[in-house]
């Protein structure tokens, strides 16, 4: 689960971390009186949306006056932001943050994640920060700094000196490295934070080290543990069909493509994307309705499949073990009744109950094309909808 900027600095806070004032604005009105509060004479305006890349999208704009406050509230609130990690079609921006400008001397950048490999926290630096860190990682992977931290002992004075000598600070901003990395630490792991991403880490002009920007992302599976954080969720930033997936307790992966797959079992839903690749068309979703799915369950998810306007086709592929292949065209049958079916539709039904499963399809007169096993099947959906084209 994501979380806005000033969510994010808004807990860093509550772990000492250094962060510069702000608030949050739902409305130019609102972002004129946080502006005011703060008393300038720098502020800075920013877009609130659950991806980076504002800055060189004109989402973040450093200004010098209250009218300026206004002018950029008003022309970002509710205008749609394109950056490199939105997509092609951008998030619209609900949600402000205002925030005291800082003078900026030296932008690095810093982030921890979870190294699987190592089974640790992975911290990486960086003295390139600011806005092109992608580049600086293709271009020059030299110049990032990954350190391993120990569980046992977290955060240790060797940690702060490595990184301090990586990014050339000394003195008295090594101790408020010691500071910023010990309370950030503590943030990962309490919290259980997938990633937490500073970009920029800044040194000010007047030798303070704060962080400028924050991402953070958290497990979902330890989110039980966490109700403040839970409390965070922003559902107009997700995806609308994950959101409904969620309420039915289905595995469902919103992707780019256009072939609409509904599949049980994880493993079989990889084999089937794969498969759509081979024969050259993408799938537009991963979905594992999972081997106990009802009838109703199915019919959501058929349902959500549908709604997606970029789905050409559908593949349905079922094995039957624990889910029975009655079930799934019972499923099937009732979401096409109650919702139609504009698009070809494939069903490869296999293993228990397949006679009957096979039965209700014909029976119900669907205009479904049936297939043997996965690779006929994947090869009927692209034909069906290469020839719809
Ligand atoms: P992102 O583009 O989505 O990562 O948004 P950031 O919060 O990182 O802001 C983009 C850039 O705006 C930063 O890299 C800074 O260079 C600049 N910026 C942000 N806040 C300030 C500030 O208080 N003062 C100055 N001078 N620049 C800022
Ligand atoms: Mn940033």
């Amino acid at each position: 689960m994501n979380i806005h900027e000033y969510q994010a600095k808004a807990v860093l806070r509550g772990f000492g971390v250094p962060v510069p004032r702000g608030a949050p604005a739902f409305s130019v009105d609102q972002a004129v009186k946080a502006a005011n509060e703060l008393g300038g004479p720098v502020w800075v305006v920013k877009a609130q949306i659950h991806a980076g890349g504002r800055g060189k999208a004109g989402g973040v704009k450093v200004v010098k006056s209250i009218d300026d406050v206004k002018k950029e509230s008003a022309r970002i609130l509710g205008s749609t932001l394109v950056t490199h990690q939105t997509g092609p079609h951008g998030k619209q921006v609900r949600r402000l943050y205002i925030e005291e400008g800082s003078a900026i001397d030296r932008e690095f950048y810093l982030s921890m994640l979870i190294d699987r490999e190592s089974s640790r926290v992975a911290l990486v630096v960086s003295r390139e920060g600011g806005m092109n860190i992608e580049e600086v990682a293709h271009k020059t992977p030299e110049k990032i700094l990954t350190v391993s931290v120990d569980p046992v002992t977290g955060i240790c004075p060797f940690h702060v000196r490595l990184v301090s000598h990586a990014l050339g600070l000394d003195g008295e901003l090594q101790k408020q490295m010691s500071v910023v990395l010990g309370g950030l630490y503590k943030a990962f792991t309490e919290k259980d934070m997938s990633l937490l991403e500073i970009n920029p880490l800044v040194v000010t002009k007047d030798s303070k080290l704060i962080c400028l920007d924050a991402k953070v992302g958290f497990d979902g599976n330890a989110l039980y543990r966490h109700p403040d954080i839970v409390e965070l969720r922003d559902l107009t930033e997700e995806d609308e069909k994950e959101i409904e997936a969620s309420k039915y307790d289905l595995n469902y992966i919103a992707l780019d493509g256009s072939i609409g797959c509904m599949v049980n079992g994880a493993g079989l839903a990889m084999a089937t994307m794969d498969i759509i690749k081979l024969y050259g068309m993408a799938p537009a979703n991963f979905l594992d309705v999972g081997g106990g799915a009802t009838k109703e369950k199915v019919a959501a998810a058929f349902k959500i499949i549908t709604s997606d306007p970029s789905v050409k086709g559908i593949l349905v592929n079922i094995f039957g073990g624990i889910m029975k292949c009655d079930v799934i065209a019972e499923g099937v049958v009732a979401a096409v009744k109650e919702v139609g079916l504009k698009v070809p539709l494939v069903v490869r039904l296999e293993g228990t109950n397949v006679d009957l499963g096979k039965k209700i399809i014909a029976e119900s007169k669907l205009n479904v094309v049936s297939a043997d096993d996965l690779d006929d099947a994947a090869q009927k959906i692209v034909e069906a909808v290469k020839g719809g084209a």
